[in-house]
C-alpha cells in the first residue's frame, strides 16, 4: 500500500474513533449556541402545530416534550406507560411490568377502557395488536390539553431554539473532510465529519457541470427527494444536501463496513456462510418493505448497492434510479443492471414491484454461492445471450444451497412476476415466513435489537485504496447560468430535520447541551 492511502486511512479510522472530545470542534458549544428565545418569534408563529409531528416524529421534540411531561406530577405516568407500550410493542414480553403498571398507575380512562381486554386478548395471543390500540388512546389523550400545555411551556420554547440551530446554513465549512470512499456516476463519494457535533457521514457529490452535460437534474432531485422522506434503517438516510462552487452534495449515512460486492468477492470462499446471508437478506426485505410501502420501486439491488455499518448492519443505498408509483400504476423501462433485471424488465413489459422480488433472489443467490444466477464463474456471455438466459433458462442449484435457500431463491426467481414470491397481496410480509427465515425474529430485528453475525473491523477500511480509485474526469465547454439556479434551489434545503435530531442526540451533544435553570427554572436564555 502507498504512503498516500496509510495516510488517508489513519486519518479516517482516528476521526471514526472519536478520541477526547469525540471529533468535535473546540468551538463546538459556539457552533450550537441557542440563540435567545426572542429571536425565534418568527419561528413560533409558523410553525405547524401538529402533535404528531412535534411530540412523536421529531426525536429532539419528542425528548422536549416527555421532559415536559416528567415534570409534571399527573403527567409522569403516562410517559411511564408510553415506555412500557412501546417495549411491549417491540418485544411481547413486557407483560408483567404493564399489569404492574396498569395495577398502579393513575392512567385510569385509558387503562379502565383496556386494561382487562388488554390482559384477556394477551392470554390469546401474546404479540397481537393490543398495545397498540393502548398506545393510541395514549396519544389521543395527550394530544389534547397536555399539548396545549405544553406550547406555553419552556420546554416548547427550548424546541424552538433547537429548531433555529437545525435551520442554520449548511456549507463546505459544517464539514471537515477525509479520505475519498468511491466514484458514482455524476462525481465522488468523500467521508467527511460534521465539526460541531463529531458525526461521521458519507459525502455523495454531483458535479455540477457532469449533472448539466448529461441532463441529470431530474434524476438528481428524484434522488434527493426520494431519501428525504424516509425514514427506516434499512436504507441510507439523508442528513443534509448543500452546495458548492462546483458540486451538489448529498451527505448521507456513514457505511464503514463496505459494499456486499467487496464480502462476497474478497472475504467469502466462496459465497458468504449461511448465517450471514440469511441475515442480510432478512434485513434487505425489511428495507424493501418500507420503500413499497411508501410506493417506491427499488430497481438497483445488486452487490455494490448494498452496504455494510460499523455495526454489520446492512443499508440499501443508491436510490438514483428508485421512482415512486402512483397508486396501483405499474411502469415501464429498462433500466438497472443486466445480470439483475427481471424478465419482465427485460422484455420491455410493465412491471411493479416483483423486479425488486427478482432482484432480492439474485442477491441470496449471489451472496450463497459467489455468482450471480444464469452466468458460471470467469464467463462473460453477450448481453443478448444473458437476457434469453435470464427469459428462458431455470437455474441451477448446486449442493451448496440448503433445501430452504434453493426453496426461496426459486420461488423469488419465478419468471411469471404473477407467480412470484412477494408479489401477492401481502407484499414481502409474504417472505417472513419462509422456512428460509425462520431463525430470524423480524420485530427484534425492524427494532434493531438483533446482533449482526459478522462486525466489521474499526481499524480496517473496507475499500479500494485512495489512488486505485479512478480520478473523477472534469467535463469542458457547459456553462453554468441563470436557470440552473431554480434547481440548485430545489435541492440544496440544508438539514433534514430528523436525521439532524437523531445526530445531536446519538453524539450527546443534545444532552450536553439542554439544560435550564436551576431547580427547573427557565434559563436566561429562555427569558422573555
Ligand atoms: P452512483 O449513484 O453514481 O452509482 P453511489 O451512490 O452508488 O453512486 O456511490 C458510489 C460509491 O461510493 C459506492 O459504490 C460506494 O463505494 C461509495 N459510497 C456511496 N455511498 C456511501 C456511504 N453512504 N458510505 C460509504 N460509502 C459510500
Ligand atoms: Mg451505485
Ligand atoms: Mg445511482
Amino acid at each position: 500500500m502507498e504512503i498516500e492511502s496509510i495516510v488517508a486511512n489513519t486519518a479516517l479510522v482516528r476521526a471514526r474513533e472519536g478520541g477526547g472530545n469525540k471529533g468535535r470542534s473546540w468551538k463546538w458549544k459556539e457552533m450550537l449556541r441557542f440563540p435567545h428565545i426572542s429571536q425565534c418569534i418568527d419561528l413560533a408563529m409558523n410553525i405547524e402545530r401538529d402533535y404528531y409531528s412535534l411530540c412523536v416524529k421529531q426525536p429532539i421534540g419528542k425528548k422536549l416534550f416527555q421532559l415536559f411531561c416528567r415534570s409534571r406530577p399527573d403527567l409522569q405516568n403516562y410517559i411511564s406507560l408510553q415506555d412500557a407500550l412501546n417495549s411491549a410493542i417491540v418485544l411481547c414480553t413486557a407483560l408483567p411490568k404493564f399489569i404492574m403498571l396498569s395495577q398502579s398507575t393513575q392512567c385510569v380512562p385509558i387503562l379502565l377502557r383496556h386494561g382487562e381486554i388488554c390482559r384477556q386478548r394477551l392470554e390469546l395471543n401474546p404479540c397481537g395488536d393490543v398495545f397498540h390500540v393502548c398506545s393510541e388512546d395514549l396519544h389521543d389523550y395527550l394530544s389534547d390539553e397536555p399539548f396545549i400545555q405544553y406550547q406555553d411551556s419552556m420546554f416548547f420554547d427550548r424546541f424552538l431554539q433547537w429548531k433555529k440551530l437545525e435551520r442554520q446554513p449548511i456549507n463546505k465549512r459544517t464539514f471537515r473532510q477525509y479520505r475519498l470512499l468511491g466514484k458514482g456516476g455524476f462525481g465522488e463519494v468523500w467521508a467527511c465529519q460534521v465539526r460541531a457535533t463529531g458525526m461521521m457521514y458519507a459525502c455523495k457529490k454531483l458535479e455540477k457541470t457532469h449533472v448539466k452535460k448529461r441532463k441529470g437534474e431530474t434524476m438528481a432531485l428524484n434522488e434527493k427527494q426520494i431519501l428525504e422522506e424516509l425514514d427506516s434503517r434499512f436504507v441510507v438516510n439523508l442528513a443534509y444536501t448543500y452546495e458548492t462552487k462546483h458540486s451538489l452534495c448529498m451527505v448521507l449515512t456513514m457505511m464503514s463496513g463496505g459494499d456486499l460486492r467487496f464480502h462476497i468477492n474478497y472475504m467469502g470462499a466462496p459465497g458468504l456462510d449461511k448465517a450471514r446471508v440469511r441475515f442480510y437478506a432478512a434485513e434487505i426485505c425489511c428495507g424493501l418493505i418500507h420503500l413499497h410501502q411508501k410506493s417506491i420501486l427499488y430497481r438497483d439491488l445488486k452487490p455494490e448497492n448494498i452496504l455494510l455499518d460499523d455495526h454489520g448492519h446492512i443499508r440499501i443505498s443508491d436510490l438514483g434510479l428508485a421512482v415512486k408509483l402512483s397508486e396501483g400504476n405499474l411502469i415501464r423501462g429498462r433500466v438497472g443492471t443486466l445480470g439483475y433485471m427481471a424478465p419482465e424488465v427485460i422484455g420491455h413489459e410493465h412491471y411493479g414491484m416483483s423486479a425488486d422480488w427478482w432482484g432480492l433472489g439474485c442477491l441470496i443467490y449471489e451472496m450463497t454461492i459467489g455468482q450471480p444466477p444464469f452466468r458460471v464463474k470467469g464467463e462473460h456471455p453477450k448481453p443478448s445471450e444473458m437476457e434469453r438466459r435470464i427469459q428462458k433458462e431455470q437455474v441451477t442449484y448446486g449442493n451448496h444451497f440448503s433445501k430452504e435457500a434453493k426453496s426461496i431463491c426459486s420461488l423469488l426467481l419465478t419468471k411469471d412476476p404473477t407467480k412470484r414470491l412477494g408479489c401477492q397481496e401481502s407484499g414481502g410480509n409474504d417472505l417472513k415466513s419462509h422456512p428460509f427465515f425462520q431463525e430470524i425474529n423480524f420485530r427484534m430485528l425492524e427494532a434493531g435489537l438483533t446482533e449482526a453475525p459478522f462486525k466489521p473491523d474499526p481499524k480496517l477500511v473496507y475499500c479500494s485504496d485512495v489512488q486505485d480509485i479512478e480520478e473523477f474526469s472534469t467535463v469542458k465547454g457547459v456553462q453554468l447560468d441563470q436557470t440552473d439556479s431554480i434547481f440548485y434551489s430545489q435541492f440544496n434545503t440544508g438539514s433534514n430535520p430528523i436525521i439532524w435530531q437523531n445526530e445531536l442526540i446519538e453524539t450527546g451533544c443534545f444532552r450536553e447541551l439542554n439544560v435550564f435553570g436551576p431547580e427547573g427554572s427557565r434559563s436566561p436564555d429562555l427569558d422573555w
